[in-house]
């Protein structure tokens, strides 16, 4: 019975509309799934949190590492289970309270269960009173403030044990994980398409992932191991992720040959924006997603963002277009992904790179660039290449399938027909 017990709370902001159990109910399944596989005897929903029931042999600092990912949790906090003694209670309280530093605190009770015998005011006075004792004895310079207290010690009345917890963990934060539709994300091997992906995450979307490769000078040296790197550590936010591999070389080649080179990196990016549509459209996504930071870099001037957004029919969103490269290392750094970008690999990218690239491209200049190119045979080829791994998190383990073609080869057609 007196195993920790998890108090989960969420964000109140999303809780306002008519949408509120779709998205505790969306919460509740990600915590479940994110739990996966760590003895859990229930989960509860007193009123506005839930409530996490430890079973045996659960591991703390796993949980801590799982829940740590779960998108909608505004905070947390490991409760410490009491029978249902005022006595018991206080002592437990003390416990609680004694290891940590603060001038003033408050002793709040939220109680769900009416069955127990003392009313809120008179647990959270004697409780109170107690603990001010206490400190006061150790000759800690302490008030209580009920208003703003630096340190809230707070009491759960659910039914069973008394919960009591003092330490807020803070969560992840954004909306659960899921609820606000589908996007297709463009990811390239470097820092900030995975921070850019991260963000939409964490606004509720689902991402699928489109990485463009070369073949590495040498083996190993290819790109895919990082973008597939990249989608281990993002897919626990989301449970499940798909990465379209798309051979890219032969695509530069062509552009290289009947291009000018001034504009040769715009006509990747058209090019690359045009095959992640395909793909977007065969997931049902509604938008693409880049890590495009305005001026960052020669393609990210504001002329050659909107040239090259010309080629898409799809709206493109860029959440790290006001962001400073420096904030994006700090993202980086927290989700985990700044290790696995700053592997080098050999990016399709800076193959033929012009030496004077065009800073402000016009799109009717890009569209005439593309005159001599066959455009809808390049897409397709790109299609006819390119090959899908599937990833999915489960009990706190990220699995990967085979990569399997997109579009079966004709020998697999006539076999499955
Ligand atoms: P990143 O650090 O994510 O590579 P960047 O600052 O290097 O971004 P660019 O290389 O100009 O920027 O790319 C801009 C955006 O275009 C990337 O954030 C990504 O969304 C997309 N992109 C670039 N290269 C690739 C690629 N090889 N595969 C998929 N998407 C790409
Ligand atoms: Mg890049």
């Amino acid at each position: 019975m007196n195993h920790p017990v998890i108090v989960v709370h969420y964000h109140e902001l999303w809780l306002k509309g008519r949408n509120r159990r779709f998205f505790l109910g969306k919460l509740f399944t990600a915590l479940r799934q994110a739990l996966q596989g760590i003895p859990v005897a229930r989960i509860e929903q007193p009123g506005d949190r839930f409530v996490v029931r430890l079973g045996e042999g659960a591991s703390l600092e796993e949980v801590h590492r799982r829940i740590e990912r779960v998108f909608g949790i505004a905070y947390y906090a490991v409760a410490r289970p009491v029978e249902r003694d005022m006595e018991a209670l206080c002592r437990i309280a003390w416990e609680e309270v004694e290891p940590l530093r603060f001038a003033t605190f408050a002793v709040r009770v939220k109680r769900s269960d009416k069955t127990f015998p003392h009313t809120t005011m008179e647990t959270e006075s004697a409780v109170g009173r107690y603990l001010l004792e206490k400190l006061r004895a150790q000759g800690r310079d302490v008030r209580v403030q009920l208003k703003d207290p630096e340190l809230t010690c707070h009491i759960e009345v659910t039914p069973g044990p008394l919960l009591v917890y003092a330490r807020k963990i803070p969560g992840a934060g954004g909306l659960p994980a899921n609820t606000a539709g589908r996007l297709t994300c463009l990811l390239s091997g470097g820092y900030d398409s995975a921070v850019a992906a991260y963000h939409m995450m964490k606004r509720g979307a689902h991402l699928s992932f489109v990485h463009f490769y070369g073949t590495g000078a040498r083996p190993g040296e290819s790109s895919l191991h990082v973008a597939s790197g990249l989608v281990r550590v993002l897919v626990p936010y989301q449970f499940r992720a798909k990465l379209y591999r798309v051979p890219f070389e032969e695509i530069q080649r062509e552009i290289v040959r009947y291009a000018p080179e001034g504009v040769r990196l715009l006509l990747y990016r058209r090019m690359m924006l045009r095959i992640a549509e395909v793909l977007a459209r065969r997931d049902r996504a509604l938008a693409l997603v880049t890590g495009d930071s305005l001026g960052q870099v020669a393609s990210q001037t504001l002329r050659n963002l909107v040239a090259v957004e010309a080629a898409a029919e799809m709206p493109i969103f860029r959440p790290l277009i006001g962001t400073d490269k420096m904030d994006i290392l700090a993202t980086a750094h927290k989700i985990g992904t700044y290790d696995i970008s700053s592997e080098p690999f050999h990016d399709c990218c800076p193959v033929f790179l012009p030496r004077t690239p065009e800073l402000s491209a016009r799109p009717e200049e890009l569209t005439e660039a593309e005159a001599k190119l066959d455009v809808p045979a390049l897409v397709a080829q790109g299609i006819r290449g390119t090959t899908l791994e599937k990833f999915a998190y489960a009990g706190g383990r990220v699995e990967a399938e085979e990569p399997k073609p997109v579009v079966p080869s004709d020998k697999q057609r006539t076999a499955t027909a």
